[in-house]
């Protein structure tokens, strides 16, 4: 058995995206096997058109209303990408300014304020919860796997945020049903041993995958 593979099961009695884990493997690694699904169009997806399209260019777009908190690893990529400090950053037009003053680290939204002509414009950089999100159906285990990692390098980037100084997460502000929702995942996940890993690595090869699955993967 690879160390990692994708395969196609059944999930309510529809096909299904699933990962087998066989050895050590990385984030990185999971990654480079994950991106070939967005070029895909064999693959049932909700809302390509037709629903069988690869996701550049498509109208339909998640981008458009996506709710982007990046990792950490992605945020300090696309700090570096743009030749701006980590708070030089934060204070451009980049971030939500409501949802900062209220201590949450969300990209600028509807349309996210790096789509461009419907393309993203930093896509090699884009954040994990852009890169794993394909409108298709994942086996259980495999979306509360891709939902683990997500959620553990948001919080890294909110705790970051706040060890450096550059967020008050006591701030107030306008909150959504769903900000609220983070703010108390973000509790939860706060002395989570997945989120050190995000704090201590410096690209996602340095994580490892097994720290992320359930015993059934
Ligand atoms: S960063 Fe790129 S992929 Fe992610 S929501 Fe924005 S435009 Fe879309
Ligand atoms: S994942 Fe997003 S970009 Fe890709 S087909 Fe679905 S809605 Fe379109």
């Amino acid at each position: 058995m690879k160390k990692l593979e994708l395969y196609t099961g059944t999930e309510q009695g529809k096909p299904a995206i699933g990962i087998r884990l066989g050895g050590e493997a990385s984030i990185q690694d999971l990654l480079d096997l994950w991106q070939p699904l967005c070029d895909d169009s064999e693959l049932f997806k909700s809302y390509a058109a037709g629903n069988h399209a690869t996701c550049r260019g498509c109208l339909h777009n998640c981008c458009q209303t996506a709710y982007v908190i990046p990792d950490l690893i992605s945020f300090k990529k696309m700090a570096a990408h743009l030749h701006l400090t980590y708070k030089e950053f934060l204070s451009a037009d980049f971030f939500d300014a409501e949802k900062l003053e209220a201590g949450i680290v969300r990209m600028k939204p509807n349309p996210c304020i790096f789509l461009q002509d419907n393309i993203c414009s930093i896509y090699p950089l884009r954040s994990l919860i852009c890169r794993f999100y394909i409108c298709c159906q994942l086996m259980g285990d495999c979306e509360q796997l891709i939902y683990s990692i997500c959620w553990s390098g948001s919080a890294a980037t909110q705790l970051f945020a706040e060890q450096e100084g550059l967020i008050n997460s006591k701030g107030s502000g306008a909150l959504s049903s769903f900000d609220l929702m983070f703010k108390r995942l973000m509790e939860e996940y706060r002395f989570d041993p997945r989120v050190q890993l995000f704090l201590q690595a410096n690209d996602y090869y340095d994580i490892p995958l097994s720290a992320f699955t359930a015993a059934d993967i």
